[in-house]
Protein backbone atom coordinates (compact mmCIF):
# COMPACT_ATOMS: atom_id res chain seq x y z
CA UNK A 1 0.00 0.00 0.00
CA UNK A 2 1.32 3.41 -1.14
CA UNK A 3 0.10 6.92 0.64
CA UNK A 4 -2.15 8.91 -1.99
CA UNK A 5 -0.63 10.72 -4.85
CA UNK A 6 1.29 13.79 -3.55
CA UNK A 7 0.98 12.90 0.35
CA UNK A 8 3.24 11.82 2.76
CA UNK A 9 4.34 10.59 5.75
CA UNK A 10 6.57 12.67 8.05
CA UNK A 11 8.42 9.76 9.48
CA UNK A 12 10.37 9.96 12.84
CA UNK A 13 13.62 10.90 11.36
CA UNK A 14 12.06 14.01 10.40
CA UNK A 15 9.68 14.98 13.11
CA UNK A 16 12.19 16.62 15.43
CA UNK A 17 12.96 19.18 13.00
CA UNK A 18 9.42 19.94 12.19
CA UNK A 19 9.50 20.27 15.92
CA UNK A 20 11.72 22.30 16.13
CA UNK A 21 10.52 24.72 13.18
CA UNK A 22 6.99 24.98 15.41
CA UNK A 23 8.88 25.58 18.92
CA UNK A 24 11.45 28.53 17.21
CA UNK A 25 8.20 30.22 15.60
CA UNK A 26 5.99 29.35 18.48
CA UNK A 27 8.45 30.98 20.74
CA UNK A 28 9.31 33.87 19.03
CA UNK A 29 5.53 34.60 17.82
CA UNK A 30 4.42 34.57 21.64
CA UNK A 31 7.31 37.35 22.59
CA UNK A 32 5.35 39.61 19.87
CA UNK A 33 1.90 38.58 21.27
CA UNK A 34 0.74 36.67 18.53
CA UNK A 35 -1.84 34.00 19.55
CA UNK A 36 -2.05 30.56 18.13
CA UNK A 37 -5.34 29.96 16.11
CA UNK A 38 -6.57 26.77 14.94
CA UNK A 39 -9.73 26.59 12.29
CA UNK A 40 -11.31 24.12 10.66
CA UNK A 41 -9.54 21.92 7.70
CA UNK A 42 -13.05 21.74 6.02
CA UNK A 43 -15.22 24.89 5.39
CA UNK A 44 -17.80 26.17 2.24
CA UNK A 45 -16.91 26.11 -1.28
CA UNK A 46 -17.90 29.57 -1.48
CA UNK A 47 -15.45 31.15 1.25
CA UNK A 48 -12.45 30.18 -0.94
CA UNK A 49 -14.07 31.09 -4.24
CA UNK A 50 -15.76 34.22 -2.49
CA UNK A 51 -12.10 35.12 -1.12
CA UNK A 52 -9.11 33.65 -3.33
CA UNK A 53 -11.29 34.67 -6.23
CA UNK A 54 -12.81 32.61 -9.46
CA UNK A 55 -10.04 33.10 -11.79
CA UNK A 56 -6.89 32.02 -9.93
CA UNK A 57 -5.47 28.41 -10.20
CA UNK A 58 -5.94 27.68 -6.95
CA UNK A 59 -10.11 28.17 -7.54
CA UNK A 60 -9.61 27.12 -10.87
CA UNK A 61 -8.39 23.88 -11.04
CA UNK A 62 -6.53 23.31 -7.46
CA UNK A 63 -9.73 22.46 -4.80
CA UNK A 64 -10.33 19.21 -3.13
CA UNK A 65 -13.95 19.71 -3.33
CA UNK A 66 -16.77 17.62 -2.54
CA UNK A 67 -20.70 17.15 -1.65
CA UNK A 68 -20.95 16.01 1.60
CA UNK A 69 -24.17 13.80 2.53
CA UNK A 70 -26.46 16.70 2.97
CA UNK A 71 -24.97 17.78 -0.15
CA UNK A 72 -23.26 20.74 0.79
CA UNK A 73 -20.12 21.53 -1.09
CA UNK A 74 -16.82 21.55 1.06
CA UNK A 75 -13.73 22.27 0.35
CA UNK A 76 -10.51 21.16 2.21
CA UNK A 77 -8.49 24.43 2.75
CA UNK A 78 -5.92 25.39 0.26
CA UNK A 79 -4.28 28.00 2.71
CA UNK A 80 -5.03 29.77 5.87
CA UNK A 81 -5.78 33.35 5.13
CA UNK A 82 -9.67 32.75 4.66
CA UNK A 83 -10.53 30.42 7.07
CA UNK A 84 -9.25 33.07 9.73
CA UNK A 85 -11.01 36.04 7.76
CA UNK A 86 -14.06 34.15 8.28
CA UNK A 87 -13.26 33.09 11.88
CA UNK A 88 -12.65 36.78 12.59
CA UNK A 89 -16.14 37.50 11.09
CA UNK A 90 -18.24 34.55 12.68
CA UNK A 91 -16.41 35.02 16.56
CA UNK A 92 -16.66 38.84 16.05
CA UNK A 93 -12.66 38.65 16.92
CA UNK A 94 -12.74 42.37 15.64
CA UNK A 95 -15.60 44.26 17.80
CA UNK A 96 -14.33 47.68 18.63
CA UNK A 97 -11.44 48.00 16.37
CA UNK A 98 -9.34 45.74 18.46
CA UNK A 99 -6.44 43.74 17.06
CA UNK A 100 -5.68 40.29 16.69
CA UNK A 101 -2.27 39.04 15.92
CA UNK A 102 -2.76 35.74 14.92
CA UNK A 103 -0.71 32.34 13.89
CA UNK A 104 -2.01 29.01 12.76
CA UNK A 105 0.53 26.16 11.00
CA UNK A 106 -1.32 22.92 9.35
CA UNK A 107 -2.36 21.03 6.57
CA UNK A 108 -3.36 22.38 3.51
CA UNK A 109 -4.89 21.03 0.26
CA UNK A 110 -4.11 21.59 -3.26
CA UNK A 111 -4.88 19.28 -6.23
CA UNK A 112 -1.41 20.20 -8.21
CA UNK A 113 1.26 18.05 -10.03
CA UNK A 114 3.37 16.54 -7.14
CA UNK A 115 7.29 17.41 -7.86
CA UNK A 116 10.19 18.39 -5.29
CA UNK A 117 8.92 21.03 -2.69
CA UNK A 118 5.01 20.51 -4.22
CA UNK A 119 2.62 18.21 -3.02
CA UNK A 120 -1.06 17.34 -2.62
CA UNK A 121 -1.11 17.86 1.19
CA UNK A 122 1.11 20.20 2.44
CA UNK A 123 1.44 22.57 5.23
CA UNK A 124 1.80 26.43 6.04
CA UNK A 125 2.78 28.31 9.02
CA UNK A 126 1.17 31.98 8.65
CA UNK A 127 0.53 34.76 10.56
CA UNK A 128 -1.97 37.37 10.40
CA UNK A 129 -1.88 40.87 11.94
CA UNK A 130 -5.70 41.91 11.95
CA UNK A 131 -7.05 45.34 12.26
CA UNK A 132 -4.30 47.87 11.23
CA UNK A 133 -3.54 49.54 7.58
CA UNK A 134 -0.24 51.41 9.02
CA UNK A 135 2.75 50.50 7.43
CA UNK A 136 4.46 49.22 10.54
CA UNK A 137 2.13 46.01 10.60
CA UNK A 138 3.32 45.15 7.34
CA UNK A 139 7.61 45.90 8.81
CA UNK A 140 6.44 43.68 12.00
CA UNK A 141 5.31 40.60 9.91
CA UNK A 142 7.85 40.85 7.52
CA UNK A 143 10.14 41.38 10.19
CA UNK A 144 8.66 38.37 11.85
CA UNK A 145 9.62 35.79 8.95
CA UNK A 146 13.11 37.15 8.54
CA UNK A 147 13.35 36.29 12.18
CA UNK A 148 12.19 33.03 12.18
CA UNK A 149 14.21 32.07 8.86
CA UNK A 150 17.33 33.44 10.77
CA UNK A 151 17.18 31.49 13.68
CA UNK A 152 16.11 28.22 11.44
CA UNK A 153 19.85 29.45 10.20
CA UNK A 154 18.77 29.37 6.49
CA UNK A 155 18.56 33.31 6.09
CA UNK A 156 21.23 33.22 3.90
CA UNK A 157 19.74 31.25 1.22
CA UNK A 158 16.80 33.42 0.80
CA UNK A 159 15.99 37.35 -0.62
CA UNK A 160 13.08 39.03 0.53
CA UNK A 161 11.37 40.41 -2.66
CA UNK A 162 8.90 43.30 -2.05
CA UNK A 163 6.16 45.24 -4.45
CA UNK A 164 3.42 47.54 -4.00
CA UNK A 165 0.58 46.78 -6.11
CA UNK A 166 -2.09 49.55 -5.21
CA UNK A 167 -5.16 49.73 -4.26
CA UNK A 168 -8.24 48.11 -6.21
CA UNK A 169 -8.47 51.08 -8.61
CA UNK A 170 -4.87 51.74 -9.39
CA UNK A 171 -4.67 47.94 -10.33
CA UNK A 172 -8.11 48.48 -12.52
CA UNK A 173 -6.66 51.44 -14.08
CA UNK A 174 -3.25 49.74 -14.43
CA UNK A 175 -4.72 46.28 -15.88
CA UNK A 176 -6.79 47.63 -18.60
CA UNK A 177 -3.62 49.28 -19.83
CA UNK A 178 -1.36 46.07 -19.58
CA UNK A 179 -4.40 44.16 -21.12
CA UNK A 180 -4.49 46.98 -24.18
CA UNK A 181 -0.75 46.30 -24.56
CA UNK A 182 0.11 42.48 -24.50
CA UNK A 183 -2.92 42.14 -26.83
CA UNK A 184 -0.13 43.61 -29.91
CA UNK A 185 1.66 40.78 -28.68
CA UNK A 186 -1.13 38.00 -28.03
CA UNK A 187 0.51 35.63 -30.56
CA UNK A 188 3.48 35.66 -28.95
CA UNK A 189 2.65 34.92 -25.68
CA UNK A 190 2.69 31.47 -23.90
CA UNK A 191 -0.24 29.52 -23.88
CA UNK A 192 -1.22 30.29 -19.82
CA UNK A 193 -0.67 33.97 -20.30
CA UNK A 194 -3.06 33.68 -23.51
CA UNK A 195 -5.74 32.50 -21.57
CA UNK A 196 -4.69 35.07 -18.63
CA UNK A 197 -5.11 37.91 -20.51
CA UNK A 198 -9.29 37.56 -19.95
CA UNK A 199 -9.37 36.15 -16.80
CA UNK A 200 -6.20 36.81 -14.63
CA UNK A 201 -3.97 39.56 -16.61
CA UNK A 202 -1.75 40.41 -13.38
CA UNK A 203 -0.77 36.53 -12.88
CA UNK A 204 0.92 37.30 -16.56
CA UNK A 205 3.69 39.32 -14.81
CA UNK A 206 4.36 36.52 -12.99
CA UNK A 207 5.15 34.00 -15.99
CA UNK A 208 8.57 32.08 -15.81
CA UNK A 209 8.60 31.93 -19.54
CA UNK A 210 11.35 34.31 -21.12
CA UNK A 211 9.77 35.38 -24.86
CA UNK A 212 6.46 36.50 -22.12
CA UNK A 213 9.33 38.09 -19.89
CA UNK A 214 10.49 39.93 -23.00
CA UNK A 215 7.25 41.32 -23.54
CA UNK A 216 6.65 42.60 -20.63
CA UNK A 217 9.79 44.33 -20.38
CA UNK A 218 8.31 47.41 -22.51
CA UNK A 219 4.95 47.36 -20.94
CA UNK A 220 2.98 49.34 -18.50
CA UNK A 221 4.41 49.28 -15.19
CA UNK A 222 2.54 48.82 -12.26
CA UNK A 223 4.29 51.40 -10.06
CA UNK A 224 3.80 54.34 -12.44
CA UNK A 225 0.13 53.92 -11.76
CA UNK A 226 -0.15 54.08 -8.25
CA UNK A 227 -1.52 56.75 -6.25
CA UNK A 228 0.97 58.95 -3.55
CA UNK A 229 -0.60 57.73 -0.93
CA UNK A 230 -0.07 53.94 -2.20
CA UNK A 231 4.06 55.10 -2.89
CA UNK A 232 4.18 56.56 0.72
CA UNK A 233 2.78 53.39 2.39
CA UNK A 234 5.35 51.64 0.60
CA UNK A 235 7.87 53.95 0.91
CA UNK A 236 7.75 54.03 4.67
CA UNK A 237 7.40 49.99 4.44
CA UNK A 238 10.88 50.26 3.00
CA UNK A 239 12.46 52.56 5.12
CA UNK A 240 11.62 50.70 8.44
CA UNK A 241 13.01 47.61 6.48
CA UNK A 242 16.28 49.66 6.05
CA UNK A 243 16.46 50.69 9.51
CA UNK A 244 16.18 46.60 10.54
CA UNK A 245 18.98 45.97 8.22
CA UNK A 246 16.53 43.48 6.57
CA UNK A 247 17.41 43.24 2.55
CA UNK A 248 14.97 42.99 -0.20
CA UNK A 249 15.18 43.19 -3.97
CA UNK A 250 12.13 45.70 -5.50
CA UNK A 251 10.71 43.77 -8.11
CA UNK A 252 7.53 44.79 -9.97
CA UNK A 253 6.55 41.91 -11.34
CA UNK A 254 5.28 40.36 -8.25
CA UNK A 255 1.88 40.18 -7.89
CA UNK A 256 1.32 37.57 -5.59
CA UNK A 257 -1.60 34.21 -6.81
CA UNK A 258 -4.46 35.73 -4.87
CA UNK A 259 -6.85 38.27 -5.60
CA UNK A 260 -6.96 39.93 -1.89
CA UNK A 261 -4.11 41.72 -1.84
CA UNK A 262 -3.45 45.63 -2.17
CA UNK A 263 -0.63 47.93 -1.02
CA UNK A 264 2.45 45.60 -0.04
CA UNK A 265 3.06 42.23 -1.57
CA UNK A 266 6.30 40.32 -0.54
CA UNK A 267 7.47 36.74 -1.18
CA UNK A 268 10.62 35.32 0.20
CA UNK A 269 12.59 32.98 -1.94
CA UNK A 270 15.45 30.50 -1.99
CA UNK A 271 18.31 31.03 -4.16
CA UNK A 272 17.75 27.49 -5.96
CA UNK A 273 16.69 27.93 -9.47
CA UNK A 274 13.91 25.16 -9.47
CA UNK A 275 10.65 26.47 -10.22
CA UNK A 276 9.39 25.43 -6.17
CA UNK A 277 12.17 28.44 -5.23
CA UNK A 278 9.15 30.86 -2.84
CA UNK A 279 9.20 29.85 0.40
CA UNK A 280 6.93 32.19 1.82
CA UNK A 281 4.19 34.46 0.19
CA UNK A 282 2.13 37.69 2.25
CA UNK A 283 0.96 40.33 1.80
CA UNK A 284 -1.73 43.30 2.52
CA UNK A 285 -5.42 42.77 2.03
CA UNK A 286 -7.47 45.38 3.81
CA UNK A 287 -10.98 44.43 1.94
CA UNK A 288 -10.96 40.74 2.42
CA UNK A 289 -13.14 40.62 6.14
CA UNK A 290 -15.21 43.74 4.87
CA UNK A 291 -16.16 41.70 1.14
CA UNK A 292 -16.84 38.58 3.34
CA UNK A 293 -19.73 40.66 5.64
CA UNK A 294 -17.57 42.03 8.21
CA UNK A 295 -16.26 45.24 9.55
CA UNK A 296 -13.88 47.19 7.47
CA UNK A 297 -10.93 45.66 9.05
CA UNK A 298 -7.31 46.23 7.53
CA UNK A 299 -4.83 43.06 7.93
CA UNK A 300 -1.38 41.98 6.39
CA UNK A 301 0.01 38.68 7.15
CA UNK A 302 1.95 35.99 5.26
CA UNK A 303 2.59 31.95 4.78
CA UNK A 304 5.70 29.84 4.62
CA UNK A 305 5.27 26.44 2.86
CA UNK A 306 7.21 23.69 5.25
CA UNK A 307 7.67 21.31 3.09
CA UNK A 308 10.23 23.90 1.32
CA UNK A 309 11.32 24.79 4.37
CA UNK A 310 12.46 21.68 5.75
CA UNK A 311 14.42 20.63 2.15
CA UNK A 312 16.26 23.91 3.16
CA UNK A 313 17.08 23.06 6.90
CA UNK A 314 17.14 19.76 7.06
CA UNK A 315 20.34 18.28 6.36
CA UNK A 316 21.53 21.33 8.93
CA UNK A 317 19.67 20.64 11.82
CA UNK A 318 19.83 17.14 11.19
CA UNK A 319 23.10 16.87 11.55
CA UNK A 320 22.75 19.01 14.80
CA UNK A 321 20.31 17.08 16.83
CA UNK A 322 22.51 13.98 16.33
CA UNK A 323 25.70 15.90 17.66
CA UNK A 324 23.84 16.74 20.44
CA UNK A 325 22.69 13.29 21.33
CA UNK A 326 25.17 10.87 23.70
CA UNK A 327 25.16 7.57 22.91
CA UNK A 328 25.61 4.85 25.60
CA UNK A 329 27.37 1.99 24.35
CA UNK A 330 27.79 -1.29 27.13
CA UNK A 331 29.17 -4.31 27.10
CA UNK A 332 26.80 -6.08 29.40
CA UNK A 333 23.15 -5.46 29.70
CA UNK A 334 22.43 -7.79 32.62
CA UNK A 335 22.80 -6.54 36.15
CA UNK A 336 24.35 -3.93 35.77
CA UNK A 337 22.37 -1.03 37.61
CA UNK A 338 24.75 1.86 36.68
CA UNK A 339 22.95 2.31 33.40
CA UNK A 340 20.25 3.93 35.53
CA UNK A 341 22.68 5.97 37.56
CA UNK A 342 23.85 6.98 34.07
CA UNK A 343 20.39 7.85 32.08
CA UNK A 344 19.51 9.99 35.87
CA UNK A 345 22.43 11.93 35.19
CA UNK A 346 21.93 12.62 31.31
CA UNK A 347 18.11 13.40 32.46
CA UNK A 348 18.89 15.42 35.09
CA UNK A 349 20.98 18.12 32.55
CA UNK A 350 18.31 17.03 29.33
CA UNK A 351 20.37 15.40 27.69
CA UNK A 352 19.13 13.35 24.74
CA UNK A 353 21.01 10.12 25.17
CA UNK A 354 20.40 6.92 22.95
CA UNK A 355 21.18 3.49 25.31
CA UNK A 356 21.87 0.87 22.69
CA UNK A 357 20.09 -2.66 23.47
CA UNK A 358 21.12 -4.71 20.75
CA UNK A 359 22.95 -7.45 21.25
CA UNK A 360 26.40 -6.83 20.16
CA UNK A 361 29.55 -6.11 20.76
CA UNK A 362 30.88 -2.48 22.24
CA UNK A 363 33.79 -2.10 19.63
CA UNK A 364 30.22 -2.72 17.10
CA UNK A 365 28.25 -0.13 19.06
CA UNK A 366 30.96 2.52 19.28
CA UNK A 367 31.01 1.99 15.40
CA UNK A 368 27.49 2.64 14.84
CA UNK A 369 27.34 5.75 16.78
CA UNK A 370 30.87 6.72 14.59
CA UNK A 371 28.84 5.76 11.56
CA UNK A 372 25.61 7.86 12.97
CA UNK A 373 27.63 10.69 13.50
CA UNK A 374 27.30 11.22 16.99
CA UNK A 375 29.75 12.77 19.33
CA UNK A 376 30.06 11.60 22.71
CA UNK A 377 30.03 8.35 23.58
CA UNK A 378 29.59 6.69 27.44
CA UNK A 379 30.55 3.42 27.24
CA UNK A 380 30.39 1.15 29.97
CA UNK A 381 32.59 -1.37 30.42
CA UNK A 382 33.04 -4.56 33.15
CA UNK A 383 36.22 -3.64 33.79
CA UNK A 384 36.06 0.07 34.79
CA UNK A 385 32.46 -0.48 36.36
CA UNK A 386 34.28 -3.09 38.69
CA UNK A 387 36.38 0.18 39.46
CA UNK A 388 33.45 2.14 39.62
CA UNK A 389 34.64 4.57 36.47
CA UNK A 390 33.12 5.08 32.85
CA UNK A 391 35.15 5.76 29.81
CA UNK A 392 33.65 8.87 27.49
CA UNK A 393 34.82 8.89 24.25
CA UNK A 394 34.64 11.81 21.76
CA UNK A 395 33.66 10.31 18.42
CA UNK A 396 34.75 13.40 16.15
CA UNK A 397 38.85 13.95 17.82
CA UNK A 398 38.79 10.14 19.00
CA UNK A 399 39.86 11.27 22.24
CA UNK A 400 38.95 8.95 25.16
CA UNK A 401 38.66 10.22 29.20
CA UNK A 402 38.12 7.92 32.09
CA UNK A 403 35.38 9.25 34.75
CA UNK A 404 34.72 8.54 38.62
CA UNK A 405 30.96 7.91 38.71
CA UNK A 406 31.30 10.00 41.65
CA UNK A 407 32.51 12.69 39.07
CA UNK A 408 30.29 12.14 36.38
CA UNK A 409 27.02 14.66 37.54
CA UNK A 410 29.78 17.25 37.22
CA UNK A 411 31.21 16.07 34.15
CA UNK A 412 28.13 16.11 32.68
CA UNK A 413 27.37 19.69 33.92
CA UNK A 414 30.26 20.40 31.77
CA UNK A 415 29.17 18.79 28.45
CA UNK A 416 25.83 20.65 29.38
CA UNK A 417 27.73 23.96 28.66
CA UNK A 418 29.57 22.47 25.19
CA UNK A 419 26.30 21.99 23.71
P1 LIG B 1 3.63 28.40 -6.16
O1 LIG B 1 3.80 29.55 -7.08
O2 LIG B 1 4.91 27.70 -5.84
O3 LIG B 1 2.55 27.46 -6.61
P2 LIG B 1 1.76 29.78 -4.53
O4 LIG B 1 1.83 31.18 -4.96
O5 LIG B 1 0.66 28.93 -5.06
O6 LIG B 1 3.16 29.03 -4.79
P3 LIG B 1 0.95 30.53 -1.87
O7 LIG B 1 -0.48 30.32 -2.12
O8 LIG B 1 1.47 31.88 -1.79
O9 LIG B 1 1.79 29.69 -2.95
O10 LIG B 1 1.37 29.70 -0.57
C1 LIG B 1 2.44 30.11 0.29
C2 LIG B 1 3.54 29.08 0.33
O11 LIG B 1 3.02 27.77 0.52
C3 LIG B 1 4.32 28.93 -0.96
O12 LIG B 1 5.28 29.93 -1.06
C4 LIG B 1 4.92 27.57 -0.81
O13 LIG B 1 6.07 27.60 0.00
C5 LIG B 1 3.84 26.81 -0.11
N1 LIG B 1 3.07 26.01 -1.07
C6 LIG B 1 2.07 26.41 -1.89
N2 LIG B 1 1.59 25.38 -2.61
C7 LIG B 1 2.30 24.29 -2.22
C8 LIG B 1 2.28 22.89 -2.56
N3 LIG B 1 1.42 22.41 -3.44
N4 LIG B 1 3.17 22.07 -1.96
C9 LIG B 1 4.05 22.53 -1.04
N5 LIG B 1 4.11 23.82 -0.67
C10 LIG B 1 3.26 24.69 -1.24
MG1 LIG C 1 0.52 27.50 -6.55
Amino acid sequence: MQPLRGTKDILPSETEIWQHVYDTARQLLSIYNYKEVRTPIIESTDLFEKCIGNFTDIVNKEMYTFNDQSNRSITLRPEGTSSIARAVISNKLSLNNQMNRLWYAGPMFRYERPQKGRQRQFHQLGIECIGSAKPVADTEVIQLADKILTKLQCKEECNLELNSIGNIEERKLYTEQLIKYLKKYEEELDKDSQRRINTNPLRILDSKIYRTQEILNNGPILKNYLSLESLKHFEQVCKSLDYLNIKYTLNSYLVRGLDYYNYTAFEIKTKSYSHQNTLCGGGRYDNLIEQLGGPKTPAVGWAIGLERLMILIKQKLNTEIINKTIYIATENLYDINVIWDVINILEKYCLKFELDITDTTTRKKIKKASKLGVKICMILRNNEISNKQIIIKWLDTGKQQIVNFSNLDQYTDYLKTIF
